[in-house]
């Protein structure tokens, strides 16, 4: 067994089942929340027989479930693999038949959600990232323990204003929704690497910085945001825990263009425009050449919101 993956397995988490979500308000001491989602049992205790795991039975062993948003032929997905297979080789991608970048935490609803096994480890799924995470959990693994989802690598930085519309990132949510520890994984390109994006700064720092996370412990609720800078390897000049950005949403257009029949269409685009962002978020973070994660949570309720309009409404 590889020291790596003796490294990572006592990191994480112990659930027996993935079931159940975070329970809004619960107490912690007198109903637990998900086993993962406690930090004061994970990493646990090393155990006496064989605290340094060297050879994990098969049961114990970590099993990660794979997926993305750009679809099953994405260079980023085979990358994501392998830096998943340098924590262990117990390893499932469940990815979308096209790319779904843009579909944020969409489900379908109204269509069939069609699979296709490639092999005993590999499947696509014609639907969303999100149908895919569900597929994944409760279909293709059913009663199976998964102890983490990877989602990515995005070809493109999911920063700022992405989160929400990124498809990577719901899929991350989806696997935190159903009680798995869950990480969404984005590479920045630059105007060099545009056509063609360099993941090597994912495979050198991905395995390290995920066996942190979760040697930090995952909290329920709480998925994590990593974004790798548009740099080489090696000049990555950190990781920092950041803030979730803001662009200048003045940017985006709606570019109208006339087909060859004459008939007008339009595309979603970005303007051009240097805004300094600010220090301390993502964006900040990529454009200084470091690896930024930011933690997001599910639960989007504004506390100091609900203290001022319940003031307010008396409510
Ligand atoms: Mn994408």
């Amino acid at each position: 067994m590889p020291a790596l993956v003796a490294g990572i397995h006592d990191c994480l988490p112990r659930h027996k089942v993935v079931d159940g979500r975070a329970k809004p308000g619960h107490d912690e001491k007198e109903k637990p929340g998900p086993p993962w989602g406690r930090k004061a049992e994970w990493p646990p205790e090393p155990r006496g027989e064989s605290p340094s795991c060297e050879e994990p039975s098969r049961s114990e062993k970590v099993r990660i479930l794979v997926t993305n948003d750009d679809g099953i032929h994405a260079p980023g997905l085979k990358v994501l693999e392998e830096i998943a297979r340098a924590l262990t080789d117990d390893v499932y991608v469940v990815a979308p038949e096209m790319d779904q970048s843009g579909v944020s935490h969409s489900l379908s609803l109204n269509d069939p959600l069609r699979l296709r096994k490639i092999d005993d480890t590999h499947f696509a799924v014609k639907g969303t990232p999100t149908d895919c995470v569900i597929m994944g959990l409760r279909h293709i693994l059913k009663g199976m323990k998964v102890d983490l989802v990877l989602s990515g690598v995005n070809r493109g930085q999911n920063v700022a204003e992405d989160v929400t519309y990124s498809g990577t990132i719901a899929a991350a949510m989806e696997g935190t929704i159903l009680g798995v520890p869950s990480i969404a994984m984005s590479q920045a390109y630059n105007f060099a690497t545009r056509e063609n994006p360099d993941y090597a700064c994912s495979l050198a720092h991905g395995p390290g910085i995920i066996r942190k996370l979760l040697a930090a412990g995952m909290e329920p609720g709480i998925l994590l945001n990593v974004n790798f800078p548009a740099r080489a390897p090696e000049e990555v000049t950190g990781v920092t825990v950041a803030l979730q950005g803001q662009r200048n949403m003045d940017l985006l257009q709606v570019e109208p263009r006339h087909d060859g029949r004459g008939n007008p269409y339009f595309w979603l685009a970005f303007g051009r425009g240097r805004v300094e962002p600010a220090e301390g978020t993502d964006l900040h973070a990529l454009a200084d050449g470091k690896i930024s994660i930011t933690p997001l949570r599910l639960d989007l309720t504004d506390l100091p919101s609900v203290t001022r309009l319940a003031e307010v409404l008396g409510g």
